[in-house]
């Protein structure tokens, strides 16, 4: 396979993290060959068609689903990555892989440090939000570092010490590596205190089905920081390797959104109960097809001809008083079968993702559906 020179600088492996890469090592298909796939069931081919049915075509198949056409398309990437991170990019089960060993050869003399010390979440066990800037009541500096050592830190920043323990740890860690090796410990036991942060490398082939899927999962906020940050460089070269597929993929996956049935139904009364916003308009390229699509997804609420019909939910109303806000609250979650909130207590785990959701499609400063704002009224 050769390389299209428009992928050519990605051969060159672009940096991630600070000693990880992603680099290109081949791609087959385009999104002409997306097209032709789907086209072949009609013994169409794409140079019949012109750019824009081409185009429309792939939109239609990414918007429906039809999943198969876009494995015809193969990306082969040589990654270098953190083994914390590697361990969740391997639950992707789809790839192809081949890891270099440890057990072969020595592990890589490279450990990622951190950047910044990010806390820990509270109301997301798994994520953080924010950075450390306190220290923990009553903390001291371990008694063993050096007098001058302990001052310098005990009068830096949080950060600084933690960032120093770091640096001290993964040179012990590998001096003891190191120390094993000498002693003709075999590589495959030498390695077990190796930490999580020490670099791996790979050669990771993926068809771009089942690579959108990743970077859905991948770019999404919720994922962990250092391994969105490889989504980020994977999905550059993605953007140029096949942008009408990656443009249909941004517009129908990764920034659309899927709602539930209670969601949907929430949704349906808010708008229906909004006597204000007759007019729900759209700024976005939908053609005739598509916005009666999008109709019908949102079913019959829309149906009345006095909205005129939508994209991104940019709703025009008047803003909405505390009362009216509370009254659409209670619409939206009651009405849509979703339990009842109650004063005082936490918004029911269905309802706090739907709130967010709305929140996403309609202007903040027209609807204000926090919960803070909620208590505060
Ligand atoms: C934010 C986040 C948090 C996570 N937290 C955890 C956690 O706490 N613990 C944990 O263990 N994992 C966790 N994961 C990993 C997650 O559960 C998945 O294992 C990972 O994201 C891979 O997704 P996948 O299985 O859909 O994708 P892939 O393995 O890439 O598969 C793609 C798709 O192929 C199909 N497929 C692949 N293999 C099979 C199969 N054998 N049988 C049937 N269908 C198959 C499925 O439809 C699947 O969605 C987390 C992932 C994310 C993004």
């Amino acid at each position: 396979m050769t390389i299209p020179e428009r992928l050519q600088p990605f051969t060159t492996p672009i940096k991630v993290l600070d000693d990880g890469h992603v680099q290109l090592i081949d791609v087959m298909g385009d999104d002409l060959a997306i097209i032709d796939a789907a086209r072949v069931s009609f013994f169409g081919h794409s140079s019949e068609h012109t750019d824009a049915q081409n185009r429309g075509l792939l939109r239609y198949l990414m918007r429906g689903r039809h999943t198969t056409p876009f494995e015809m398309c193969e990306i082969k990437l040589r990654v270098r990555v953190p083994m914390d991170a590697w361990r969740q990019w391997i639950r992707h089960r789809t790839a192809n892989v081949n890891e270099s060993s440890t057990r072969y050869a020595p592990a890589i003399d490279s450990a990622q440090k951190a950047t910044e010390w990010r806390s820990q979440s509270k109301d997301n066990k798994q994520g953080s939000a924010g950075t450390v800037t306190e220290w923990p009541e009553g903390f001291e500096v371990p008694g063993y570092f050096e007098e001058v050592l302990r001052e310098k830190l005990i009068a830096g920043t949080p950060a600084e010490y933690l960032s120093e323990r770091e640096g001290r740890t993964q040179e012990v860690v590998r001096e003891v590596y190191e120390e094993r090796l000498a002693f003709g410990v075999a590589k495959e036991q030498a390695r077990k205190d190796l930490p999580l942060s020490t670099y791996t490398e790979a050669y990771w082939k993926m068809d771009l089905h089942n690579l959108f899927h990743f970077l859905s999962l991948r770019l999404d906020p919720h994922a962990q920081w250092e391994i969105r940050q490889y989504a980020e460089a994977i999905a550059e070269i993605v953007k140029v390797w096949v942008p009408w597929a990656w443009e249909a993929f941004v517009d129908y996956r990764l920034e659309g959104m899927f709602l539930s049935r209670q969601e949907v139904s929430g949704l349906k009364c808010l708008l229906a109960h909004m006597g204000g916003a007759k007019q729900i308009f759209y700024n976005e390229d939908l053609s005739a097809d598509q916005t009666e699509e999008l109709r019908d997804q949102l079913d019959l609420a829309m149906k009345d001809p006095d909205y005129s019909v939508i994209t991104n939910f940019e709703v025009k109303s008047r803003a909405l008083g505390p009362y009216e806000r509370d009254e659409m609250v209670d619409i939206a979650v009651n009405g849509s079968e979703l339990p009842p909130k109650k004063k005082g207590k936490k918004a029911p785990r269905e309802t706090g993702g739907f709130m967010k959701k709305l929140e996403r499609l309609i202007p903040k400063d027209l609807i204000k559906l926090t919960k803070d704002e909620d208590e505060e009224s």
